[in-house]
């Protein structure tokens, strides 16, 4: 990855703290510090003296941890090498880190969960701000629940599901909650409470030259409003959100397999069952690459099974196809979210990441995506999977809650979407090239038929419309409000919106 630093900048160091009080009684600490451009050139971060001022570890090339601190989650972007990982334990860390690596022409980004589609999170020699040790979740009695940036969504999930508390967000576990509320935050309780990001009610952020602000529909409007689907790495570090939870309800979790033959039939069908089903039901339907492609449809009802049931035999009949096998089972919140995380039989420690003792590999993969606003014809979509191998159409519905706000109210455009679209393949880096011939040609199918849009959190190196294809008409918006919070592009990498 090559991280084009548009000039090299100079940081002045200005200093001076102030308090900034939020509209809404949030108080934040801000500390000024001046950024200057300069055509000179500049040394390196002194990567000794930030290693003595910060409170957590900073491991340089050569020092012991170096190699596993570095990787992030698509083992295809293993060759990336920061000069530098820092553990930052607090908003004071992530500061240091700005102050020392700010205007020496290296790349910084933040990494939480680590799960950037290409790598984003580890800037190739430069400064890998590293928030993992900033994963507390506090549940509040107010109904609201602190989550630290490092968290991952099954430290979250844990958390509310002890407090009786639900909070809509993905169903991998080792997501960052970082990335994939800044971009969005789509998942199984989605249709019902929302994305992820319109759950947000604030968030403390590190800015560019390390202002420390309480981004809030009452404060710093702009930054909230972006925050909310602008897509991570964008307008400043994260450290700490607060979310809105709801009460957590029984649900039922579901699993029909289709025999081979008949994906056409169900697809068909499928687009048009969840474009006319309850809020309270989420669905995907994962059309496998093959000859002929084969067909599965799973999902999560907010309910009990005596209500889904109806609805699954509307679409077996509209399908005219019974499955080859139907699993129905009730569950509580915390074990649904297991179950869709692919780790229903495991500890909460299990499902962790190798790397922090857990079960979970990580990944060598490829994956790009499309958003459906309408139903496509489903013969051509299944036309598209058929004669490939190894590749998965994955279709999540939308609609519901996320279509209950207008495209312009977050950051967040898609709004009156039926489904995103995600075409994956695992891979290993000799097959990459071919893994993603393939998925971009499905991709490029989808946008054919009429889908256009692209959901930012399965960022896409190789997409051709991306600017407008993430952001639709808030893209205007969202470069005004890097512009405003990062007018020296501190934080940039291929697809920042600052580049779009
Ligand atoms: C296996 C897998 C399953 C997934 N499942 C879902 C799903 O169910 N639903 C869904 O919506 N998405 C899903 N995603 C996509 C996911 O939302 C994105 O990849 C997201 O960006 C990951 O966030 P992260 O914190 O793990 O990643 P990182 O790699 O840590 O960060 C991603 C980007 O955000 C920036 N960033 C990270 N932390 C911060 C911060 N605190 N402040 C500012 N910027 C920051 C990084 O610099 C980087 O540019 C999945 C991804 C994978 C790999």
């Amino acid at each position: 990855m090559t991280i084009d630093r548009r000039e090299f900048l100079a940081a002045l160091g200005l200093g001076g703290a102030m308090v900034v009080s939020g509209a809404c009684g949030e108080v934040a600490r801000a500390a000024t510090r001046g950024v200057a451009r300069s055509a000179a050139p500049v040394p390196p971060p002194d990567w000794s003296a930030l290693k003595a001022r910060l409170a957590g570890r900073l491991l340089l090339p050569g020092d012991q941890g170096y190699g596993v601190a570095r990787l992030g989650y698509n083992e295809l972007y293993d060759g990336l090498l920061p000069a530098a990982v820092a553990r930052c334990t607090s908003a004071a860390d992530v500061r240091t880190c700005l102050d020392a690596a700010r205007g020496h022409g290296v790349p910084i980004a933040a990494r939480s969960g680590g799960h950037s589609y290409l790598g984003y999170s580890v800037p190739n020699g430069g400064l890998v701000m590293d928030l993992r040790a900033m994963a507390q979740v506090q549940v509040r009695s107010d109904g609201t629940v602190q989550v630290g940036a490092g968290a991952r969504l099954i430290e979250v999930y844990a958390a509310l599901a002890q407090a009786g508390r639900l909070l809509p967000a993905g169903s991998c576990p080792t997501v960052g909650v970082s990335g994939l509320t800044l971009g969005g935050g789509i998942g199984v309780l989605t249709r019902k409470y929302g994305l992820t990001c319109d759950r947000l009610v604030s968030a403390e952020v590190v800015t560019a030259d390390s202002r420390v602000l309480t981004a809030s529909e009452c404060s710093e409007p702009d930054l909230y409003w972006a925050l909310r689907g602008g897509g991570g790495g964008n307008f400043g570090v994260v450290t700490r959100f607060t979310f809105s939870t709801e009460p957590a309800p029984a649900l039922t979790v579901f699993a029909l397999r289709f025999p081979a033959g008949s994906a056409a039939s169900v697809v068909g069908a499928w687009q048009q069952w969840v474009a006319d089903a309850p809020p309270e039901l989420w669905s995907n339907c994962v059309v496998s690459s093959g000859t002929p492609p084969t067909l599965r449809v799973g999902g999560c009802y907010v309910g009990a099974a005596d209500a889904l049931n109806p609805l699954l035999d509307q679409l077996i009949a509209a399908a005219a196809t019974q499955p080859s096998s139907r699993t129905v089972q009730g569950k509580n919140y915390l074990d649904a979210m297991k179950y869709m995380a692919g780790c229903a039989n495991d500890t909460i420690a299990q499902c962790h990441p190798t790397f922090e003792g857990g079960r979970l590999p990580r990944e060598a993969f490829v994956a790009v995506s499309r958003v459906l606003n309408a139903p496509l014809d489903a013969q051509r979509v299944v036309q598209l999977m058929t004669g490939r191998t190894g590749v998965d159409l994955l279709l999540d519905s939308l609609g519901g809650a996320v279509s209950e706000l207008a495209p312009d109210e977050t950051a967040f455009p898609h709004r009156s979407a039926l489904a995103s679209a995600q075409i994956y393949a695992s891979t290993t880096p000799a097959g990459k090239a071919a893994a993603t011939a393939a998925v971009d040609a499905v991709r490029d199918g989808l946008a054919a038929l009429g889908a256009t849009g692209t959901y930012v959190n399965y960022i896409d190196a190789s997409l051709p419309d991306w600017g407008t294809a993430y952001y639709g008409e808030n893209l205007p918006r969202l470069k005004a409000v890097s512009r405003q919070y990062d007018p020296d592009q501190v934080f940039t990498f291929p697809q920042s919106v600052a580049s779009a």
